[in-house]
């Protein structure tokens, strides 16, 4: 089982997820075609010994080196966006199917929706902890404008 867990929207956060998550977002609005309303996640892995991160967000592609469909790219909400980028990284290492995979934490702006919640419950190692700072059926319009404040420079 993953456990959800709410923690405050802090580009000052403690928690090293939360902080760069945030400000990867943040440094990224500058860049043509991103915005403040594409859901960000983190997603925290071990590798060589240390706690790496890796970002995504809802409005990116993601390549697909065989692509069933019309692009050679798909988009996902922001966590299976970080995911796919998390997962990338650690098979790009050497990582092989199997072993015990390295995913330590994630964070997501918004809580998982209905159809992300089961993806993640099955993708992450038992026990994982996803944070997340606004309730995705109820606390969206707070999202938007905290996160409008979040990316004004
Ligand atoms: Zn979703």
């Amino acid at each position: 089982m993953i456990t959800l867990l709410q923690t405050p929207y802090d580009i000052n956060a403690q928690n090293d997820l939360v902080r760069t998550t945030l400000l990867t977002k943040k440094i990224s609005q500058s860049h043509p075609g991103i915005g403040p309303h594409s859901c960000w996640a983190g997603i925290a892995f071990y590798q060589n010994g240390e706690i790496k991160i890796q970002t995504g967000f809802s409005q990116m592609k993601n390549e697909l080196e065989q692509s069933p469909y019309k692009n050679s790219w798909v988009k996902y909400h922001g966590e299976l966006a970080g995911l796919a980028q998390a997962i990338e990284v650690i098979m790009g290492n050497g990582h092989q199917s199997g072993q015990l995979f390295p995913i330590v934490g994630v964070y997501i702006e918004m809580s998982p929706c209905g159809k992300c919640g089961p993806a993640l419950q099955n993708l992450l190692p038992d026990g994982t902890t996803v944070l997340y700072s606004f309730d995705y059926a109820t606390q969206k319009a707070a999202w938007e404008k905290a996160a409008t404040d979040l990316c004004k420079a």
